[in-house]
């Protein structure tokens, strides 16, 4: 299992998330931005409509995913 914060995944908070795989962390990412802004918290409100339009169009979003990908390969197991 790996470690990433929401910070470390373009959001605004130092909340961890845990998974064994870099799709895992994207989605558990997706979810706590969502969570956050359905909770009525405005900080997570910009990573989470950023997130959305990666969804949205998935060649731009690519970057982004890829980059995400490869910082998560090369973080140690925990
Ligand atoms: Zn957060």
């Amino acid at each position: 299992m790996k470690t990433m914060t929401c910070h470390q995944l373009g959001g605004p908070c130092g909340l961890t998330h845990t998974a064994a795989t870099a799709d895992e962390i994207i989605k558990a990412q997706d979810r706590h931005l969502r969570e956050a802004v359905a909770a009525g918290d405005s900080d997570h409100a910009e990573a989470a409509a950023a997130m959305k339009a990666r969804w949205r169009n998935p060649i731009k979003g690519m970057g982004w995913y890829t980059a995400t990908k490869k910082a998560f390969a090369e973080l140690p197991e925990t």
